[in-house]
């Protein structure tokens, strides 16, 4: 097969080249990019074609044979020209789009990167080079968000599962700040509109500073003078970092 020819193999799942130019693979950069690429377009939903395939991953000039080796590699499959994960095609392209994702809202909220540019730019390369483990702790940290910047949702880890606390997190959600602690808002998890509209109404946005009042019987936070009673389960999709 053409990448035996190229001194290129597949080892334990991951594509290797053979001698490493560096520490960097480029062609296991092509791989990842690819199957990042059917990840999206399936979310977006729609058959994937070779074709489609094709035209939106221009910048590569083999997808063709890239696709092949992908076959061989077990990790997609082909049919009449559309194409589709396996079993082990699907969970290597989730630890990718999950690493981007956490990868976007570290930059983002707690990096506080700006440039759009910078922060894909980043999150593109740190995607590749993290490995499960700390991108677990990642999570953590973030407090184990469900969705990116974008509002994509963020394939769950093990870390999410049993909330794990390996790393100290550094945002928390405000259902977890105790009575007289503060946060500042960093960001609300709802695709809700009426419910994200009546929380702005009463200042509930990103920036805002909030104090917990009382926990029990229910949750009440102070937004300046003002108190608002909030129901747990909103509380738990409004993502906060301790300000004191
Ligand atoms: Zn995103
Ligand atoms: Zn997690």
């Amino acid at each position: 097969m053409a990448w035996r020819n190229r001194g290129r193999r597949w080892r334990g799942g991951r594509l290797v080249s053979k001698p490493k130019p560096s520490n960097f693979d480029y062609r296991q950069t092509d791989v990842d990019e690819l199957l990042e690429l059917i990840y999206t377009l399936m979310e977006s939903g729609g058959e994937i074609t070779v074709e489609k395939l094709k035209m939106k991953n221009e910048q590569v000039p083999d997808t063709d044979e890239l696709l092949a080796e992908m076959v061989a590699a077990g990790l997609i499959s082909t049919n009449k020209n559309v194409v589709s994960f396996t079993e082990q095609g699907r969970v290597e392209a989730e630890k990718l789009i999950r690493a981007h994702r956490l990868a976007e809202r570290l930059l983002t909220d707690v990096l506080l990167v700006e440039e759009e540019r910078d922060i894909e730019n980043q999150a593109c390369e740190m995607e590749h080079i993290l490995k499960p483990e700390i991108v677990d702790n990642i999570c953590t940290i973030l407090g184990h968000p469900r969705t990116c910047p974008h509002g994509h949702e963020i394939p769950p880890g093990a870390c999410c599962m049993d909330r794990k606390r390996t790393a100290a997190p550094a945002v928390l959600t405000l259902d977890e700040l105790r009575s007289g602690e503060s946060g500042r808002i960093l960001y609300i998890e709802t695709t809700d509109h009426a419910r994200l509209d009546k929380l702005t109404t009463f200042g509930i946005l990103p920036g805002t500073i909030v104090r917990m009042h009382q926990r029990q019987p229910s949750l009440v936070v102070l937004v300046g003078e003002t108190q608002l009673a909030l129901d747990r389960e909103i509380a738990q999709n409004i993502h906060v970092v301790k300000t004191e």
